[in-house]
């Protein structure tokens, strides 16, 4: 059948019908955690008191922005932490990753991965991979362990800093949960009460209830172009936690000294503001999104992570494809089906941070924004492409069904 110009085999349609009414009792749960944390929200807006007035403008050093200190009193709030930096000079995820390790970190000190290897463009940051400034090169030492696998107490005993990543980056494992980030949180402080406990919570929040704060950490770090920034914050990314913590990393946002004192927002007060009002909503649509691609691929037999009836932990839904060619496929049938630059070529290439070859479709009105509907896959075997985002259920639902069918022909 045809959906404008979007051809759908007429099976992967009725797979999708199914997969629709077998989904719905996740939906609904889905739903439910949508309200729990939109009335969150709220109540963070409300207690922040915000006004209209917050949304004029500041340039230049940016001293003294009233706008500025409402938006990091919301995030407080949602985190239900101390403290928070949120800003348009923190560029990126991985940026926000840099800071706070830089902040927190000094020569001789010992990072610990507690969740497994780092996301790629963290391996740049620490130094596994060779990269000019990088921590190993003011001395700082690094480790790693999979603590949902084993205990190595003589690695916790050691590290200043501890990582968690609720999200399972390139590595084809099922994100983490918060009870799971909690269960390990616990288990290390019982070993170092001083560990302080950072968790990278790109693609995690408002997945549940509750967020890594709640659950024992000391700081959560992450984007504005993925969930928190609801699909219109252009740019920007968010620290929350300690104000021990944080005083240590503000030095690292501007200089030391200055700190937090500056940075102007650039007249993007009201959509850093809108964007987490909206957050909630997106995460939820994009939710039901990655469930449909999960219960869809299951069905057209290829391996899914997570399953449609697993908890989740992130938004994104990893497919292991099998092949070159049709993780082409599916990247190019995500961009096809894209608002901006449908007829963009999805070719693989490199991009900065990263090791391999990164295929990357996302016909998004933010650059590389990943809230919006986008795919993306490291070109290596076994071929996983990772699809996230989507403001609509809808627009989540027409990729999945347009990939299904173009990767069908392929297999024939
Ligand atoms: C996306 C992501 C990052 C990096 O964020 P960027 O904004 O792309 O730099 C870091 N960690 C995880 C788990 C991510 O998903």
């Amino acid at each position: 059948m045809k959906i404008y110009d979007f051809e759908i085999d007429d099976n992967v349609f009725e797979l999708g019908k199914q997969c629709e009414a077998e989904l719905k009792e996740r939906f609904a749960a889905v739903e439910k955690t949508k309200e729990k944390n939109f009335y969150k929200v709220l109540d963070s807006f409300r207690k922040a008191r915000v006004s209209d007035f917050h949304f004029r403008d500041t340039s230049g050093y940016g001293l003294s922005d009233p706008g500025r200190d409402k938006v990091e009193e919301v995030y407080k709030n949602i985190f239900r932490t101390e403290d928070a930096l949120v800003r348009p000079q923190i560029i990126s995820g991985t940026h926000a990753i840099s800071i706070t390790l830089f902040g927190l970190l000094r020569p001789g000190d010992t990072l610990l991965y507690l969740s497994g290897a780092p996301y790629e463009t963290g391996e740049a940051i620490i130094g596994i991979r060779k990269a000019e400034g990088s921590l190993s090169e003011f001395g700082v030492k690094f480790s790693q362990t999979d603590l949902s696998k084993r205990t190595e107490e003589d690695k916790i005993k050691k590290a200043k800093v501890g990582v968690i990543q609720r999200s399972g980056g390139y590595s084809f494992r099922k994100a983490l949960t918060v009870s799971e980030i909690g269960e390990m949180i616990k288990k290390v402080k019982k070993i170092n009460p001083d560990m302080i406990i950072m968790v990278d919570n790109c693609y995690g929040e408002f997945v549940e209830e509750l967020e890594p704060t709640d659950a024992g950490a000391d700081v959560v770090v992450g984007s504005l172009i993925k969930n928190m920034g609801g699909a219109i914050t252009p740019t920007g990314g968010y620290i929350a936690g300690k104000e021990c913590c944080i005083k240590k990393v503000e030095g690292m946002l501007t200089a030391p000294g200055t700190g937090r004192e500056i940075g102007p927002m650039l007249n993007l007060t009201r959509l850093f503001l809108q964007g987490v009002f909206f957050a909630p909503q997106v995460v939820s649509d994009a939710l039901k999104g990655a469930l449909f691609a999960s219960c869809l691929f299951e069905k057209m037999g290829y391996n899914v992570k997570p399953r449609f009836d697993e908890k989740r932990g992130d938004i994104v839904q990893a497919i292991e494809l099998g092949s070159a060619e049709k993780l082409i496929a599916f990247a190019q049938s995500v961009q096809g089906v894209s608002p901006v630059d449908w007829d963009a070529e999805i070719l693989p290439s490199p991009l900065a941070g990263y090791e391999n070859d990164i295929l990357m479709a996302a016909g998004t009105f933010v650059q590389g924004s990943s809230i919006e509907l986008s795919a993306d896959a490291p070109m290596k075997p076994p071929y996983v492409a990772y699809l996230q985002g989507g403001i609509y259920f809808e627009h989540s639902k027409l990729a999945s069904l347009v990939a299904a069918s173009r990767i069908k022909s392929i297999s024939k």
